[in-house]
């Protein structure tokens, strides 16, 4: 019988490959030979590959788990014409008698890859029809969710290495676009890879030019992607927005400019109208897709020219992520940042908004205790689980990762809307120091992230060798087009923003570093600024003093005399107003409302 090697060709020749891209080879070799697989690679480098062939080249069951639903499906109907009836998925966006009969298949031993959503680890249906498969290896999609060091870190991954080993699988391979150095690391520790075969590609995209600029505000912002998108040729494209309601509002802007199909994509619309909007990008229907992040998980689609974010990501990583949805064919493609400095106070709200306080693990742990049957197994809702750390989900989650880490729960996978975690130990003071920490090293991360996507919003040296510095990429930043707009002028539209890198004067706006201690410094000079201003101050007099105002009526008022005024004159206005807007939602100054509201100190 021929060794598993010797049919790489045919089952290449399967894929309608005539050969390995960079990576590959290496990934599949190791995955033939048994062995655990780590593998680093950008967005469209063919991830997919390395796992699919020998998958099929096994007698066992590959499971793929993954958090993208909506591209299951579309491996699974490519892969139809390689691997036919082989190959199927369970997931909620499927009907329950469809996940049955794929549970079947996989227990009869007549799948070679099954596609799961992870929260399905925690369903007994699911968990004992795949004790009874013949499970060859269990494959990580997206790894970085598994580390908390990751972008988009999911409680739900958190034990994912335990339950695949509890499943009987000796072999894990995990694959990722995003990972940094300490992400890998924690990926291989979480997973609990044994001498994994690291494959780390490089990160350059040479037919993607990129842009940033710092539009002054939505018609600013229009007035660009209009521009962006004008031409036939810079489409299909895809546009990134921060919130549901923005996609609705630029989709119908766009339209109504453009004239052709542009349709509005996020999680709050129906699985349905989901599915065929994708189907319709997909299918060159609809020419632009506008989303919030929940889209693009599944678009395997090639020829997309254009992707622009409207909104700054929280990260680097979900930046380049993102932008890397184009140009998977290989022909010239552009990603733009289009940044309001409204994004900026926005980052410092969520950032501040994840921040845990002590009394709120305390309450999580007490709600939690509560709804614990005897064996310590909690199941609560997510909204109840936010209401207990202050409201926010964001939150919530970073609570249950710093009490995961302080020994306190472990984590169930779970479906959306819920919170199902094991209690461990007591939340007595020495797991709350632990705790304590670890929200402490997690804000650290959250603010380290924001001056990096900031760093490259605001800097101006090659876009693309910040984006490979960054990810530790030491290769040569080359480009098979024009490179970026620090580097080549062309690339930023007419009549483009003062902000823009390419129309920056020199000495124009300076790269603004925001750091915990900064903001934390920052509410209490607050505070202690109403406590001592005469006359008393409102929100705006507030952010004025701090920021070192030389208004007529901040002077005439002696102001400029109190203790921190300029303190904070590198912050934005934006960043200011929102610590004062957050102090005051936090109950530590109080407005007196009416016409012209003041601020006092809270009793
Ligand atoms: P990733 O998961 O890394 O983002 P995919 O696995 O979706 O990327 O692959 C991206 C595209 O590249 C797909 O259209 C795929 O068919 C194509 N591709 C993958 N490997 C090869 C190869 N060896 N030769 C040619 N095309 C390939």
């Amino acid at each position: 019988m021929s060794g598993p090697d010797d049919r790489i060709p045919a089952l290449l020749a399967r894929f309608g490959h005539t050969g390995f891209r960079p990576g590959q080879e290496a990934a599949v070799t190791a995955a033939l030979a048994g062995r655990d697989v780590l593998a680093v690679m950008p967005t469209g480098a063919g991830k997919s590959l390395c796992y699919q062939l020998p998958a099929l080249a096994s007698e066992g069951l590959t499971l793929v788990v993954s958090p993208l639903v909506a591209l299951m499906d579309d491996q699974i109907s490519s892969l139809q014409h390689v691997a036919p009836g082989e190959v199927a998925a369970v997931h909620g966006l499927r009907d329950p008698e469809e996940n049955d009969y794929a549970l079947e298949q996989a227990a009869e031993g007549k799948l070679r890859l099954l596609y799961l959503a992870p929260e399905r680890l925690a369903n007994a249906r699911a968990t004992s029809a795949l004790k009874a498969c013949k499970l060859e290896r269990v494959v990580v999609d997206e790894a970085h969710c598994v580390s908390s060091w990751g972008h988009d870190f999911r409680p739900d991954y958190f034990r994912l290495g335990e339950a695949a080993r509890r499943l009987g699988a000796d072999r894990i391979s995990a694959f990722t676009a995003t990972a940094t150095d300490q992400v890998t690391e924690d990926i291989a520790r979480r997973l609990g890879l044994s001498e994994p075969e690291v494959i780390r590609t490089g990160f350059n995209r040479p037919n993607i030019s990129l842009t940033a600029m710092t539009c002054q505000g939505r018609p600013d912002e229009d007035a660009c992607l209009k521009q962006l998108l004008e031409a036939p040729q810079s489409r299909p494209a895809i546009i990134y927005a921060g919130t549901r309601k923005q996609t609705g509002e630029v989709a119908k802007m766009l339209k109504k400019h453009l004239g052709v199909r542009v349709e509005a994509y996020h999680a709050g619309l129906e699985r349905k109208s989901r599915g065929e909007i994708q189907r319709r990008f997909m299918g060159g229907e609809t020419e632009i897709v506008v989303a919030t992040n929940a889209f693009g998980m599944g678009v395997d689609k090639a020829d997309v020219r254009t992707v622009v974010h409207v909104a700054v990501p929280g990260s680097l990583e979900a930046l380049y992520q993102e932008a890397g949805r184009g140009g998977r064919d290989g022909l010239p493609s552009r990603a733009v940042l289009l940044a309001e400095p409204r994004d900026r106070s926005l980052h410092v709200h969520f950032i501040k908004s994840a921040t845990v306080e002590d009394d709120q693990l305390k309450s999580l742990v007490r709600l939690l205790r509560e709804a614990a049957d005897d064996r310590g197994l909690a199941k609560i809702t997510a909204r109840s689980a936010a209401g207990a750390c202050g409201g926010g989900s964001e939150r919530a989650t970073a609570a249950l990762g710093h009490l995961a880490f302080a020994g306190v729960l472990t984590p169930i996978p779970s479906p959306p809307g819920e919170v199902s975690v094991r209690l461990s130990g007591e939340l007595d003071e020495a797991a709350l120091a632990r705790s304590r920490a670890a929200a402490r090293d997690a804000e650290k991360l959250r603010w380290r992230r924001y001056n990096e996507v900031w760093g490259y919003v605001d800097g101006e040296t090659c876009r693309r060798q910040a984006v490979l510095d960054h990810f530790g990429d030491k290769r040569e930043a080359v480009s098979e087009g024009p490179c970026c707009d620090v580097c080549d002028k062309s690339l930023v539209p007419k009549g483009a923003p003062a902000g823009a890198a390419g129309t920056r004067a020199k000495g124009g706006p300076r790269r603004v570093v925001v750091s915990a201690e900064d903001v934390d410094g920052l509410e209490a000079a607050l505070l202690a600024t109403v406590r001592d201003a005469t006359p008393t101050v409102g929100r705006t007099r507030l952010v004025e003093i701090m920021r070192g105002s030389q208004s007529k009526s901040l002077l005439s008022s002696g102001q400029d005399g109190l203790e921190h005024y300029g303190e904070y004159s590198h912050l934005s206005k934006d960043i200011v107003l929102t610590v004062v807007d957050d102090t005051i939602t936090a109950g530590r100054l109080v407005s007196t409302g009416g016409s012209y509201p003041k601020l006092k100190l809270a009793a």
